[in-house]
C-alpha cells in the first residue's frame, strides 16, 4: 500500500508493505552516497538488509534511547557526513524508532542547509506516528524536543515485519499512539483494539493515513495539528516527574489520556484496553510536582494551557484550561467515575 502525503512540493509516499525492507529503491534513489543512522540496540539484520542495497554507504551509530536526542549525538553524526565527504545530492536513511527519525531528521535538515532525508522506521510508536510529519528535534537539558525543524523526509518505508523483533512492552508502548488517534478521529481504529486479535497491518495504516490527513492541513502545528498532542500534557508530567527510567513515553500519554476522557463507558472501554496491553496504572502522585511539570514544560506565562479533551470515541474537543481547572482535574484523578 503506498500513501502519498501531499504538501505540495514537499510531498512524499509512504510505502506499508511486508517485505519492504527487501526493496528499499521503490521509495529511496539509492544511487549516491547513503549516511545510514541507527542507534546501537536495533538488530544488524535490518541494518545489513539496508546496507546491501546502497553500494556508496556507511553505517553511523549512537548509543539507543532518549538521552541520544543531544547536542553532542547531533554534533558527532554531522561530523561523521562530513568525513565521508557527502554533498549536498546524497541522502541520509534513518533505521530506528522515534529517537533515531527524530535526531537523523535533524542531522539531514541542517547539513548542508538540508539533504535527502528518509525513514524506516522499526519501532510501533514511529511506524504509527514520529516518521510521518517532518517534526525532527533534539532536547535541552530538561526541555524536550526544544531545537529543531519541520523537515519532511522524502519517503517512509514502512515494513511490518521488522516488529518480529521488538519487545512486546515496546510494542505496546507504540500502540497507543495508534488509540490515541483513534479516540480523537476514529471510532472504528478504537474497535480494532477490541478484538481478540489485534490487525497490526489495518491499526498502523489507518493510524499513519489520520496522521497525514492532519500533517496536510497544518504542517507546523499553528492549530489542528494541536490535537495529536492529546494526553501529553500531564503525560509528560508524569514522565518528567517520575517516569524517566520507569515508564515508556506512550506508557505516560496512556495515563494522560485518562485524564481527559469524558465519557465514562469510553472510560471503561479504554481501561479494558489498557488491561489487555498491560499498561502500568497510574502512579500515586504529588499534585504540586505534577503542576510544577506542567508549568515548566509550556514554556510560557500564559494563564491558560490547550487541552484536548473526548467527548465520543472518535471525537475530540480543544479547550482553554486554567491551570486551577487542571489542578482540580489531577485531584479528583484519572479514576473518577
Ligand atoms: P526509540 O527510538 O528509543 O526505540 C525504542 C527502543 O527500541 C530502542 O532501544 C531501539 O533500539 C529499539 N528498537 C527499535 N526498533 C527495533 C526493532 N525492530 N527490534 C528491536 N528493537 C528495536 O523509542 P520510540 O518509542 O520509537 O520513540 C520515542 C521518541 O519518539 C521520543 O524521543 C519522542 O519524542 C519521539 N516522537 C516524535 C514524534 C514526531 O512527530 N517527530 C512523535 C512522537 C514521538
Amino acid at each position: 500500500m503506498k500513501i502519498i502525503v501531499d504538501l505540495k512540493e514537499r510531498s512524499y509516499p509512504i510505502l506499508i508493505e511486508r517485505k519492504a525492507l527487501y526493496h528499499i529503491q521503490d521509495v529511496i534513489d539509492t544511487n549516491r552516497k547513503i549516511a545510514i543512522i541507527c542507534d546501537d540496540f536495533i538488530p544488524d539484520t535490518w541494518i545489513e538488509i539496508v546496507k546491501s542495497q546502497c553500494p556508496n554507504s556507511m553505517v553511523f551509530k549512537f548509543p539507543q534511547g532518549e538521552n541520544s536526542k543531544c547536542i553532542q549525538q547531533f554534533q558527532y553524526l554531522l561530523e561523521q557526513c562530513i568525513q565521508f565527504q557527502m554533498t549536498r545530492k546524497d541522502a541520509i536513511i534513518a533505521i530506528g524508532g522515534g529517537v533515531t527519525g527524530d535526531l537523523a531528521g535533524f542531522v539531514a535538515a541542517s547539513y548542508m542547509r538540508g539533504i535527502d532525508f528518509y525513514n524506516i522506521p522499526t519501532t510501533i510508536l514511529s511506524q504509527v506516528d514520529s516518521s510521518v510529519g517532518g517534526k525532527v528535534a533534539i532536547d535541552m537539558g530538561s526541555y524536550k524536543n526544544i531545537v529543531g525543524a519541520f523537515y519532511q523526509p522524502k519517503g517512509v518505508l514502512i515494513d511490518p515485519d521488522v516488529l518480529s523483533t521488538l519487545s512486546i512492552r515496546q510494542q505496546h508502548n507504540g500502540l497507543v499512539e495508534a488509540l490515541k488517534m483513534g479516540l480523537i478521529l476514529d471510532e472504528k481504529l478504537v474497535e480494532a483494539f477490541e478484538q481478540d486479535v489485534l490487525d497490526l497491518e489495518y491499526i498502523i495504516s489507518r493510524s499513519i493515513d489520520l496522521k497525514r490527513i492532519i500533517v496536510e492541513q497544518d504542517e507546523k502545528e499553528s492549530h489542528l495539528r494541536k490535537i495529536l498532542n492529546f494526553g501529553h500534557t500531564i503525560g509528560h508530567a508524569i514522565e518528567s516527574a517520575y517516569g524517566l527510567d520507569t515508564y515508556y513515553h506512550g506508557e505516560c500519554v496512556a495515563m494522560g489520556m485518562l485524564f481527559f476522557i469524558k465519557d465514562k463507558d469510553l472510560k471503561q472501554r479504554v481501561l479494558k484496553i489498557y488491561e489487555s496491553l498491560s499498561l502500568p496504572v497510574v502512579p500515586d502522585y504529588d499534585v504540586d510536582v505534577l503542576m510544577n511539570c506542567i508549568v515548566h514544560d509550556k514554556k510560557s506565562s500564559e494563564k491558560t494551557v490547550s487541552i484536548i479533551s473526548i467527548e465520543k470515541a472518535g471525537q475530540y474537543k480543544i479547550e482553554e484550561m486554567s491551570y486551577n481547572l487542571i489542578r482540580d482535574i489531577l485531584e479528583r484523578g484519572p479514576y473518577e467515575k
